[in-house]
């Protein structure tokens, strides 16, 4: 399964997360021998705890909402941060990152899902958290894109128009003068929608199921 979505991805130069996630670690060791390096959770304990019993060049990215008390778990070793949603969590992210003398990379994410329950920062706050980080308002955070998450639905042109929303609001930060250069990143795609995702434009897929069954 691993070879297939890589194949389906290489012609869009995505990178492929693969979602680990109450997955033991035998089975991410698995595909770790396959070649795959970046991995996600979105718990952190369990991302802690995989972190500490798999090899030491596995690219763990935090993909779920993040409480800003767990941050210090994570901050010394996690290698990006997809679901950063407040000024509260960039607060302590920052704050985190110094003590292990390190940057954290970071996506802001958008919502972009019709459904009230979902998290994510309104299209002004977006942007206006976007320029504070590109003025340096913290030192120890690396914008390098955007993430979303589109509605459950089973209406393709929805999940389209929904990912619309994301990469435009990509392309507008990116046409700032005050874009870092680093940003370039937009997270979108998992199981059900990565070939969506991809036609508009994602550059990284996050799919668990796909590749680990269902959970
Ligand atoms: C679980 C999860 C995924 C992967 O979901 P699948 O449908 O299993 O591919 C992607 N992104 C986030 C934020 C998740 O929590």
């Amino acid at each position: 399964m691993l070879e297939t979505i890589l194949n389906e991805i290489e012609p869009y130069d995505a990178t492929l997360v693969a979602v680990s996630k109450t997955k033991p670690a035998a089975r991410i060791e698995e595909m770790y021998q396959l070649g795959q390096r970046h991995f996600g959770e979105n718990r952190v304990q369990e991302l802690v705890e995989k972190y500490e019993q798999l090899p030491k060049d596995i690219l763990w990215h935090q993909i779920g909402h993040l409480q800003t008390n767990k941050v210090k778990y994570i901050a010394p070793f996690v290698h990006l941060i997809h679901a950063v949603d407040s000024e509260k969590l960039i607060n302590k992210i920052d704050q985190e990152a110094e003590k292990s003398n390190r940057n954290i990379n970071i996506l802001l994410q958008l919502k972009i899902a019709k459904e009230d329950s979902k998290y994510g920062l309104s299209q002004d706050d977006l942007l206006k958290l976007a320029k504070d980080i590109s003025d340096y308002k913290w030192n120890h955070i690396n914008l390098v894109g955007l993430m979303g998450m589109a509605s459950f639905v089973q209406d393709k042109r929805q999940i389209k128009e929904e990912f619309k929303v994301l990469k435009n609001s990509f392309d507008h930060i990116k046409s700032q003068a005050w874009c870092p250069s680093e940003f370039s990143e937009i997270s979108m795609g998992m199981s059900g929608d990565y070939k969506i995702a991809l036609e508009e434009g994602s550059t990284m897929i996050r799919a668990g199921s796909l590749l680990f069954g269902s959970r």
